[in-house]
């Protein structure tokens, strides 16, 4: 089978030729991929911004395959079920956090595509336990990006509180998923690009935003929550600025340039500022059907999996609209 494999960060991914991936535990099932999403994650691990990657590494962590053999202790799962695979691939479930329904924060978590070769693969390995069900309306292609955009989007999403008007900061992949989300429960979007970005902007009202526009500008009403997909610290600031009292700034990026100081003034009056790590099984649960049901629509660009490397310099030259796909 070929895969894409990282040797050391800061350098293109290798393309392989291998046996099978993996031996098989008694929880895991091998799974043949057939998309593969690419996520910003992944681009930090590439270039470097998150420590202790497993080395070699096969990247990727919203595969979207199908069951080819299963473990001796696999019930959930038989062969030939669709599953998806995101980035939670193991937890111990006796920490503190395990044990109060806090898995996403695990002391021992394992993640795939980062401590587990991920789906930049025509095959992998996962534990069954952590695999999730794809509802039969979306495609493979469709499917990868709510693995990990839609639902980390979705938990990010949640954490806002209820209040009407969302900012969205950086319009890629998670933030056209959310934007259909918010819309379905009534909000309305204020998406944020880079300024300047018209093409971004552009793409921003095509997926229903109620006003899109540079993170440099104003928008039209202060807004009541915010969540920032874009890695850029100085971004916190900008959405306190335009967020009304007592509304949370999200931080849903794994990594992020760091944040600026900037006067207490931005934070006073019950404002808040937090991060979403990762995901839990139950957000997939609750999200997965929900994406079913809205229905969500993905915008997706597909690459041939030998192309990773493009497209990850198309991920990190921002010139997406919407998820791009890996296809073996
Ligand atoms: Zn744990
Ligand atoms: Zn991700």
């Amino acid at each position: 089978m070929r895969k894409m494999v990282l040797r050391s960060p800061r350098t293109p991914l290798e393309l392989e030729e291998t046996g099978s991936a993996a031996g098989l535990g008694p929880e895991d099932v091998r799974i043949r991929a057939r998309a593969c999403g690419v996520c910003r994650t992944d681009l930090h691990v590439v270039d470097g911004e998150l420590d202790h990657p497993k080395l070699p590494l096969v990247p990727g962590h919203e595969i979207v395959g199908v069951v080819t053999e299963a473990g001796t202790s696999v019930h959930s799962l038989s062969v030939g079920d669709r599953v998806g695979v995101p980035w939670l691939g193991w937890t111990c479930g006796e920490c503190e956090f395990c044990r109060s329904g806090r898995e996403n924060l695990c002391m021992r978590a394992r993640f795939t595509g980062y401590d587990i070769d991920g789906g930049y693969a025509e095959e992998t390995v996962a534990d069954a336990r952590y695999c999730f069900r794809i509802p039969a309306r979306f495609d493979d292609v469709s499917a990868a990006p709510l693995l990990c955009a839609g639902l980390i989007g979705y938990r990010s999403y949640r954490l806002t509180g209820e209040g009407k008007r969302l900012g969205l900061y950086g319009f890629g992949a998670s933030a056209h998923i959310v934007a259909q989300v918010a819309h379905h429960f009534g909000r309305e979007v204020y998406a944020f690009t880079k300024p300047g970005d018209r093409t971004g902007q552009e793409f921003a009202r095509s997926m229903g935003a109620d006003w899109a526009g540079g993170s440099d500008e104003r928008p039209p009403h202060e807004l009541d929550a915010a969540i920032l997909f874009a890695p850029v610290g100085a971004l916190v600031p900008a959405a306190l600025a335009v967020t009304v009292r007592g509304g949370t700034v999200v931080c849903a990026g794994i990594h992020m340039s760091d944040v600026p100081s900037f006067p207490y003034r931005l934070l006073w009056e019950e404002r808040a500022v937090r991060s979403v790590a990762n995901l839990t099984r139950r957000d997939g649960e609750e999200f997965l059907p929900l994406a079913a049901e809205i229905p969500l629509r993905t915008t997706t660009t597909t690459f041939p999996l030998p192309h990773a490397n493009d497209a990850l310099a198309r991920l990190r030259e921002g010139r997406v609209d919407g998820a791009i796909v890996l296809v073996p």
